[in-house]
């Protein structure tokens, strides 16, 4: 019965991936590693297998276009595009409200079979060009770009339209790009129209309120900044009750700029998906400096760069603003020291108050200087299968105890009370799985000796 219902639920699991279907992917910007970056992934709805180069093209375009926008441009390095080649059966897409529209005489107007099945005069509405089936959307995307960060469809269609939501969806008309950048406005950082959408589209939010105060609005930090002001909705419904921070936003307009208040919100959701230290090295956060050790930080920059670092060697601020610092081991305590680097991004976009205690990175290390006279301690082998030999000449009145760490510094084995034993002792390795592992030895219950040890 067990077994029944095992290979029931299997066969559940596996359902949606038996018939998985995997389309090709081009890549249109690659930063780096697609777990770290925010990825941006178009599909075509409307393009049929003949199309889907005139597809590429088409998001190439959007991509060419979003990044000459700023803040997107100065924040490009920290973005990935991709474009996942999903082709229709038709081309074209419904549009129900154009029935007679001579200038598409080829299309079938209100019954194209398109993939996500896209459709102008959504809710009678002549541009509002939505994607109806979401669910194969995000099925697509599942199958094929689960990393995705941000999904975004063009339809084939040279008519004006487009929609915001969770899944922005716009033409490929020739404003679209425009349109497209409004959307991305919309979804990736959460912002209003700063015209007057309707009363169902009211909310306090990044560039909406209802505070007139200029001591309470949200945007209090950029009165008086570039136009930045309380400036009143108007027409219709309850507009006169709402407030946008600047008359001039391509939230309002599609050939304007974003304003400071949108552009800094953009700058927020980067930073709360990517973090600027992409890696660094060397990677464990355990260090044996024997001798001079160079410590680099390989940074997602801004353009132009406004991070700042701060690197701090045992509480005292060693160096600023440099990606890599050498560490002689003259700089060191016997034993332990501290190594950390604060990383900063301090762009003139943003003016928020608590900026620094949320959007931040920074990395530790904690660096053993090791004098000769340690030679005294051997392991081997190295690499190691499941045992370690420790060879010692330490004083057998002495307290030998052995730490064994991940290169993140967890601990995953201690074993004490080593004294009176032989001069080599056993360590028993099998359970730990790790590729790397940090043996430290603690004589008398100071740190005395670390060696990193490899793994088969
Ligand atoms: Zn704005």
């Amino acid at each position: 019965m067990m077994r029944n219902l095992r290979i029931l639920v299997c066969l559940l699991l596996l359902g949606p991936f038996l018939n998985a279907q995997i389309f090709e992917v081009d890549t249109l910007l690659l930063n780096g590693d697609v777990n770290k970056y925010i990825n941006i992934v178009f599909m075509g709805d409307g393009y049929t297998e003949e199309e889907l180069d005139s597809f590429s093209e088409d998001a190439q375009k959007f991509v060419n276009t979003l990044f000459l926008e700023s803040p997107f441009q100065e924040y490009k390095n920290y973005f990935n595009a991709f474009a996942i080649r999903v082709p229709s059966l038709q081309s074209g897409v419904d549009h129900p409200g154009d029935a007679t529209d001579v200038a598409e005489p080829v299309f079938p107007v209100s019954d194209v079979a398109t993939k996500f099945e896209s459709t102008f005069d959504y809710l009678g509405i002549h541009r509002l060009l939505v994607t109806d089936n979401s669910f194969m959307v995000y099925t697509v995307l599942a199958e094929n770009f689960p990393m995705y960060d941000q999904p975004l469809v063009i339809v084939n269609s040279s008519h004006y339209g487009g929609a915001g939501g969770a899944i922005p969806t716009v033409s490929n008309n020739e404003n679209s790009a425009e349109l497209f950048i409004h959307e991305l406005g919309h979804s990736f950082a959460s912002l209003k129209d700063e015209y007057y959408a309707g009363d169902i589209y009211t909310e306090e939010s990044v560039n909406m309120t209802k505070e007139t105060d200029s001591e309470d609005v949200r945007w209090k930090k950029w009165l008086g900044v570039g136009g930045v002001g309380i400036h009143q909705h108007c027409c219709g419904g309850n507009s006169t009750d709402w407030y946008r921070p600047h008359n001039n936003c391509k939230m309002r307009f599609l050939e304007s700029p974003f304003c400071s208040i949108c552009k800094e919100a953009i700058i927020e959701k980067i930073h709360s998906l990517v973090s600027p230290l992409d890696s660094s090295t060397p990677e464990p956060s355990f260090v044996i400096n024997e001798e001079p050790i160079v410590y680099k930080l390989n940074l997602i920059k801004p353009e132009p760069n406004t991070l700042k670092t701060v690197w701090t060697l045992n509480g005292e601020h060693i160096a600023y603003n440099v990606d890599s610092l050498q560490i002689d081991t003259s700089m060191l305590f016997d034993g332990r020291n501290n190594l950390s680097v604060f990383i900063e991004d301090t762009t003139m976009l943003l003016r928020k108050d608590n900026h620094h205690l949320l959007h931040f990175a920074s990395k530790k290390w904690k660096i053993e200087k090791v004098e000769s006279f340690y030679n005294e301690i051997e392991m081997y082998p190295n690499p190691a299968g499941d045992f370690l030999n420790l060879k010692t000449t330490i004083d057998k009145a002495k307290n030998i105890a052995v730490n064994i760490y991940d290169v993140a510094g967890k601990k995953l084995k201690s074993l004490a009370d080593f004294i009176g034993l032989d001069d080599i002792i056993k360590i028993d390795l099998s359970g730990i799985n790790n590729e790397v592992i940090i043996v430290e030895v603690v004589v008398d219950g100071v740190p005395y000796h670390t060696e990193q040890v490899m793994r088969p």
